[in-house]
């Protein structure tokens, strides 16, 4: 069983890390954002209750996050473990966290603001099939279409210049002393985001003493 967190600010590739490790070592892969947008999308109550807040680019409150988080580990689907992504972000979220599971590393993406800022303003998204697509690292074929299914593509809502500042502002003032915590634990395995996917990976598995990464063939 490996229970892991994933942190680092937006931007700096949890999501594609978390899904890689996952993929290979059979981890149930939990992203808190995509599930409150799934609920947003849905128009359920919670959705109703957290849009405003996502669109601003602030966080949801701490009780809410952490029942989602309680009820999606409950389903216990998760026979090799899980790699979390979007939680704990802040010292009450960890509190609960380190309360409620015990985890076996805190998997740390170090990526400099400014680069931060390039990578998300460059981000789009299909408004039809939800691809995801980056107009530094993964253009698409057609300016502005989907290579997919040929959608129009479209900034995430909460990737403005505006809510960016205010996330960067939050992940500083509120996320570094969640590391600090962790890393009193001594739980932190911090990596380098800069250098491409591939990269990042291999370098997270020698961190955490993991089978090695095979990059595929036809990566360039
Ligand atoms: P993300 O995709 O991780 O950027 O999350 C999108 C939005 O979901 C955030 O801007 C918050 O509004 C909300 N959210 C995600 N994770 C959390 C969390 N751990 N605590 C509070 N709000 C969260």
């Amino acid at each position: 069983m490996r229970k892991y967190v994933i942190m680092g600010v937006q931007g700096s590739g949890k999501g594609t890390q978390a899904t890689l490790l996952a993929r290979d070592l059979d981890l149930v892969h939990i992203n808190v954002g995509d599930i409150f947008r799934w609920h947003v999308q849905n128009h359920t109550k919670l959705g109703a209750q957290v849009r405003r807040t996502m669109r601003a680019g602030e966080l949801v409150d701490d009780e809410l996050a952490g029942s989602v988080v309680r009820r999606r580990l409950d389903e216990h689907d998760w026979n090799f473990g899980f790699v979390i992504d979007g939680f704990p972000r802040n010292a009450t979220q960890a509190e609960f966290f380190l309360e409620s599971f015990d985890i076996d590393g805190v998997i740390h993406l170090d990526l400099p603001d400014d680069e931060v800022r390039r990578r998300v303003l460059a981000r789009r998204l299909c408004s039809q099939c939800g691809m995801d697509y980056n107009l530094i690292a993964h253009r698409p074929r057609n300016e502005g279409r989907c290579d997919v299914c040929g959608g129009q593509l479209v900034s995430r809502e909460d990737d403005t210049e505006h809510a960016l500042a205010a996330r960067l502002r939050d992940y500083h003032a509120k996320t570094n002393p969640v590391l600090d915590l962790f890393r009193r634990k001594e739980f932190v395995f911090t990596v380098d985001a800069r250098p491409d996917k591939h990269t990042v990976q291999k370098a997270i598995r020698q961190r955490l003493d993991l089978p090695p990464y095979q990059e595929p063939a036809e990566s360039g």
